[in-house]
């Protein structure tokens, strides 16, 4: 990854490489079996280079530690990897541009689940119209890939209620983890041929990311 990074460090491909301080890219554990996507890095982000540094990192830390992880068992990265100016949303020309690097981290981590933060991730990662008050805790399969959409903790720092929520969404993903290792366990005793849907090229296709 930190050779994937260095490709990429001067990446001109949208907009948003005239604004950013740096790019991030991403951090955590690459052989993570839970992967979360965040929207974009913010401003402490383009500083330090590491996504959810923030109040609302410290949150999700909290949330990591309910579960009994930490920061070095899972892999945390956002939709776009510069900062958009202003903190405002990216563009979908932005996220277009983005989205193979997102493609190529899925690929060499092959996480269990991928939880998409907030409603802008949910909804670009997964191409639904639902928001993430009807999809949050839910496991959402496409193909052999499984999703489980979450509030941003920021939206927990503005709206108390979410708090609780996020608490009991994250003791759902645990078992939602549990779930999927016994069919990931049995996807693997299986014979070769069906291994199909874990080559990358039929992985890619069955994202929905597109
Ligand atoms: S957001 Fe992604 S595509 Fe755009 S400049 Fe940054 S790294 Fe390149």
């Amino acid at each position: 990854m930190a050779e994937f990074l260095e490709d990429i460090s001067d990446c001109p491909k949208c907009n948003l490489c005239k604004s950013r301080s740096r790019v991030v890219l991403g951090a955590g554990n690459e052989h993570a079996e839970i992967i979360f996507v965040g929207e974009a890095p913010g401003v402490q982000e383009d500083k330090q280079g590491i996504p959810f540094v923030g109040p609302a990192g410290q949150f999700l830390d909290q949330l990591l530690k309910s579960i009994e992880l930490d920061r070095a068992d899972v892999y945390i990265t956002n939709t776009v990897k510069c900062r958009p100016p202003d903190n405002r949303d990216p563009e979908a020309d932005e996220i277009a541009a983005c989205n193979p690097y997102l493609k190529k981290q899925l690929r060499m981590i092959e996480p269990r689940i991928i939880c998409t933060l907030g409603n802008y991730a949910t909804k670009t990662i997964l191409k639904t119209s639902s928001g993430i008050s009807q999809l949050h805790g839910k496991l959402i399969r496409q193909g052999e890939l499984a999703y489980v959409p979450l509030f941003h903790p920021a939206a927990a720092l503005h709206k108390p209620p979410l708090r609780n929520v996020l608490i009991e969404d994250f003791e759902r993903l645990q078992q939602h983890l549990d779930a999927e290792k016994v069919r990931w366990k049995t996807i693997l005793d299986e014979p070769p041929e069906s291994l199909s849907a874990l080559e990358p090229e039929g992985q890619a296709e069955q994202m929905g990311l597109f």
